[in-house]
């Protein structure tokens, strides 16, 4: 496509004073950077967004101290004398930021990433545990289903894991991530639940961290397209599967690719993208497509110009593919539910070839299509 100026300071690529201000402004920040550290700038909308989550007091109270600098993590404790080192305790190869504590730590990876939000965290992009949580927070929105109680888990991860640190570094015990997840899961769960009951509203509360959890057919005549990509942050590789289903669930295609791209975002676009290629081909006029990538998602229902710049694009090809189907739409899934076009992405990885399966899947993806609870034709083993 064509080029396409973009001003790298803000995600979406347009210059604007709001973001020409803050940039000017963190520059003179870095050039006075022997001010104390209490005065570091955090966006107000950040703070807004921050208070307005639906979080007991005691965890707003924390996330506030986080975004201030002002909890007590060894690199804190080592600039006011009360520690021997900056390391982290837990992994003891960087210094422990409120960032690495709650993001970068490799424990923590496995807590985001097993949690029901399936969260990436894409450590290249991330600077400050402010712009973090508002790109997160945005990404979530108002629109996908039960936003305010995917950020109140958000807010319940950080809590956890926070505590879970704690009693990792005092009783000098290995953290667990399955505890943690269950105790933030648990905890949003019982609160939200608890606020409902309390505003009157005597339904059970069906949402949050159960739904969607299993692969479910399309109405006919739609047929469903998973797709999902398996990165590689050090070859850069990525592994594309899709898996094309109809209303009964009967298998009717699916196929594996190789491609390469520079972080997980564009994987899961290029896997987004590769999706409609692979509908396009196969003349497939209804579809529903799913992914399990938020951000890809958002991006492409939204205003594609306010995604993020480097993967314009991709959603950009994706767009003009879209407008040829007669009807598809893009939904975001659970990992739980993406089983099967993960399977195939890890197989292209490990076969490092291209493969298409037309009418039989591989015999090792049966056991996940069955699982799906769904017929499945016999295999070409
Ligand atoms: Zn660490």
């Amino acid at each position: 496509m064509s080029d396409r100026l973009v001003w790298p300071r803000d995600r979406n690529g347009c210059y604007s004073v709001k973001s020409g201000y803050h940039w000017l402004h963190s520059v003179n920040a870095v050039r006075h950077s022997n001010i104390p550290s209490s005065s570091t700038t955090v966006d107000s909308d950040c703070w807004k967004l921050m208070w307005k989550t639906n979080v007991p007091p005691k965890i707003k109270t924390f996330l506030w101290r986080a975004l201030r600098n002002a909890i007590a993590t060894f690199g804190n404790l080592f600039r006011r004398k009360c520690a021997r080192t900056p390391l982290c305790p837990l992994c003891n190869c960087y210094h422990e930021t409120a960032e690495h504590m709650l993001l970068l730590c490799p424990w923590v990876e496995t807590v985001w990433f097993g949690s029901p939000l399936s969260l990436r965290i894409d450590k290249g992009s991330i600077s400050t545990l402010d712009v973090w949580l508002c790109n997160t927070f945005s990404n979530i929105g108002t629109e996908q289903n039960d936003g305010d109680g995917i950020k109140s888990l958000v807010c319940f991860l950080c809590w956890h894991i926070w505590k879970e640190r704690c009693k990792a570094v005092m009783e000098q015990c290995s953290p667990s991530p399955q505890d943690t997840i269950q105790r933030a899961s648990n905890a949003a769960n019982e609160f939200l639940s608890f606020k409902e009951r309390r505003q009157g509203n005597r339904s059970p509360r069906p949402q949050i961290l159960v739904h969607n959890l299993a692969w479910s057919p399309p109405l006919s005549p739609l047929v469903k397209l998973n797709v999902d990509a398996a990165w590689d942050p050090i070859s850069k590789s990525v592994g594309i599967g899709m898996v094309v289903r109809d209303h009964d669930g009967q298998f009717l295609a699916g196929k594996s690719l190789l491609a390469q791209a520079d972080s997980a975002l564009m994987a899961e676009c290029l896997a987004c993208l590769e999706g409609c290629r692979f509908a396009s081909d196969r003349g497939d006029q209804w579809v529903s497509f799913e992914s399990d990538c938020l951000e890809a998602v958002k991006s492409i229902n939204g205003d594609i110009s306010r995604g993020k710049w480097e993967i314009y694009p991709i959603l950009s090809n994706i767009r003009d593919f879209l407008v040829a189907f007669r009807s598809c739409s893009w939904t975001w899934i659970r990992r739980t539910a993406n089983e099967a076009a993960d399977h195939l992405a890890e197989l292209a990885k490990l076969r490092m070839c291209n493969e298409v399966w037309a009418d039989t899947p591989p015999s090792s993806l049966t056991f996940i299509l069955n699982k799906d609870g769904l017929p499945c034709p016999p295999t070409n083993v």
